[in-house]
């Protein structure tokens, strides 16, 4: 297919997993992470493995909440394959703390992450998808962007921001030809849900009416979708097991 995808946060959980379909799929791909280069080079060298993709998968180190490091992770990200047309924007962290407990700190870092990150990495990917008048572009939010979560609240916060973006960009760009969707997942099977017990998440899996955390590989298979479609946008799709209908 020839297509070069950029995809955020991808060193691990979500983000490696939609890489992997992209890569299934015969696309080139750009890993971005942000701290663990152990990690990052682990899941380099799996994904070359599995996919033979020697040569059509990079692994850029970036913080996404950092503008100046963003406009060097597309600069490097040019060097390597061109210019990006699909743009991933997964990166993202949480946190569980009291609203009274949340630091200045603990805000900025939530919002500059989540939905800084997002405003960046738009504001590189965009003015050549203006230019050739194609470009599909998905936000990873959550589903506490859209009914809220208590004790996360800065985290639902930032991902109601991510919703609102998404939304006001697809009206924006949809006259030159780009889609802007979101993905909204309920609660999956990652590194970003450890924190909790055997019984917290055996709480969750009651509360979902399938009955179980979500696997990445099923959000995924939801943002290759609305990457994939010419008549989506401005939409958000929350794969989230029945957990908020
Ligand atoms: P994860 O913790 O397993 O992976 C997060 C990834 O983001 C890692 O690759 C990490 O390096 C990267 N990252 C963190 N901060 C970064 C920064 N400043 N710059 C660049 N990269 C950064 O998390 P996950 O569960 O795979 O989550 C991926 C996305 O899905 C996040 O946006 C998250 O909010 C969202 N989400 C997750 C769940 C869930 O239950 N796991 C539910 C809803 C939404």
């Amino acid at each position: 297919m020839g297509e070069n995808v950029l995809i955020t946060g991808a060193s691990t959980g979500i983000g490696k997993a939609i890489a992997a379909k992209y890569l299934e799929n015969g696309f080139n791909v750009i890993i971005n992470y942000a701290h663990d280069d152990d990690l990052a080079s682990e899941t380099f060298a799996e994904l070359v493995r599995k996919y033979d993709a020697f040569g059509r998968l990079f692994c850029i180190k970036a913080d996404v909440s950092d503008s100046k490091q963003v406009e060097r992770l597309f600069y490097e990200a040019r060097e390597v394959f061109g210019e990006i047309q699909v743009l991933i924007n997964n990166a993202g962290i949480a946190q569980d703390k009291l609203f009274t407990d949340i630091t200045d700190d603990d805000w900025n870092e939530m919002i500059g992450t989540n939905l800084t990150g997002c405003f960046n990495c738009c504001r590189e990917a965009i003015p050549y998808m203006v230019r050739v008048k194609y470009g599909r572009i998905v936000n990873v939010s959550s589903m506490w962007g859209i009914v809220g979560a208590s004790m996360e609240v800065h985290y639902s916060a930032a991902k109601a921001g991510v919703i609102g973006l998404t939304k006001a960009l697809a009206k924006e760009l949809g006259p030159s030809g780009i889609t802007v969707n979101c993905v909204a997942p309920g609660a999956i099977d990652t590194r970003m849900n450890a924190c909790y017990s055997e019984d917290e998440i055996a709480a969750i899996c009651d509360e979902t009416p399938l009955g179980r955390l979500g696997k990445p590989s099923e959000i995924a298979d939801a943002v290759y979708f609305l990457t994939s479609s010419d008549f989506t946008t401005g939409q958000v799709l929350s794969p989230n097991g029945g957990f908020v209908i």
